[in-house]
């Protein structure tokens, strides 16, 4: 069998097509360019290379890229106020704070003080929530870039056996209650799962976002499975996923690669949910979010 590669190529064209028009409208009502503002604290490589795949995503599509910076050493209150002010700023329709802060800043500063209307990685508590209420909200952006190359390829969800390995607040988990919404039955995965192997082995589809290269080996996954790999991890210099490639392309049906798969749609997901932003702004509600 020779696997189908799901490529994200095809999905970004679609959805650069969608956000041009939707940015067209906000443009339009809001009477103002919709920007993404992202805000950079440090310099973590990591941080800045995906800081630059934002901007190349904005310019793609034709919106404006606010970005801001604190420096490593910035305090708490500094940091909250810096997201505050991004709240408040009808000029910014979305706020992404770029991960992973230094050491003496938690995570836990942004999702507590960061606008909900302009959050468009899904990290307060307020669309975590409404996402596993099932309300509309806003989304996070790699997870939901994974059910669209799932539905752009056909793949079907409802009443199939997913295994998700890695349980993130940003990725994992909320790909766990999209999925389980659209009606898969969904496992959990995580450094703890004892038997990992014989989950993923029953598993239709095994989904994985753990950070760890080679994870998913193809004795693992079932014949005709599908594998959507999130891993994005450098090894001698190569960026490789979570799952070994080699391996599994002759056993699955079909498979994200690494590059070029999940990585690419993340960023124009988060372009789309800016626009959304900026549109539920306008209403004041984020209950009409598609
Ligand atoms: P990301 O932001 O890409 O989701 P995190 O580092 O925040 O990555 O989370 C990694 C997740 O993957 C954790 O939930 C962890 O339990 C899980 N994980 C990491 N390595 C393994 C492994 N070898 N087997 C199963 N789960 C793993």
């Amino acid at each position: 069998m020779t696997a189908q590669i799901l490529r994200g190529a095809p999905i970004v064209a679609r959805l650069r097509e969608e956000v041009r028009a939707s940015a067209a409208l906000l443009r339009r009502d809001a009477g103002r360019e919709p920007t993404l503002a992202t805000l950079l604290v440090g310099r973590h490589p990591a941080a800045e290379a995906y800081r630059r795949a934002i901007e190349r995503s904005t310019v793609s599509v034709g919106i404006a890229h606010r970005p801001v910076a604190l420096p490593a050493d910035a305090s708490a209150e500094v940091l909250v106020d810096t997201i505050e002010q991004l709240g408040l700023d009808p000029g910014v329709h979305g706020v992404l704070v770029l991960m992973p802060l230094p050491d003496h800043l938690p995570a836990s500063l942004v999702q507590e003080h960061l606008a909900p209307l302009k959050d468009v990685d899904g990290i307060t508590p307020t669309n975590a929530g409404r996402l596993h209420l099932g309300l509309p909200s806003l989304r996070p952006s790699t997870p939901q870039g994974g059910i669209d190359i799932l539905d752009f390829y056909g793949i079907e969800l409802r009443g199939r056996d997913v295994v998700v390995i890695g349980r993130s607040n940003v990725v994992g988990r909320p790909l766990a209650t999209m999925l389980s919404l659209r009606d898969a039955t969904v496992t959990l995965c995580h450094r703890q799962t004892r038997d990992l192997p014989r989950l993923t082995r029953a598993a239709d589809i095994v989904a994985v976002a753990a950070g760890d290269p080679g994870l998913v080996a193809g004795e693992m996954v079932r014949a005709g499975a599908v594998v959507i790999d999130f891993g994005v991890n450098v090894v001698d210099g190569k960026i490789v996923g979570d799952a070994d490639a080699a391996s599994v392309a002759p056993r699955a049906a079909a498979y994200t690669p690494v590059p070029g798969g999940t990585g690419p749609v993340t960023n124009l997901v988060l372009v789309r949910n800016t626009i959304a932003a900026g549109l539920a702004a306008l209403e004041g509600t984020l209950d009409r979010l598609p």
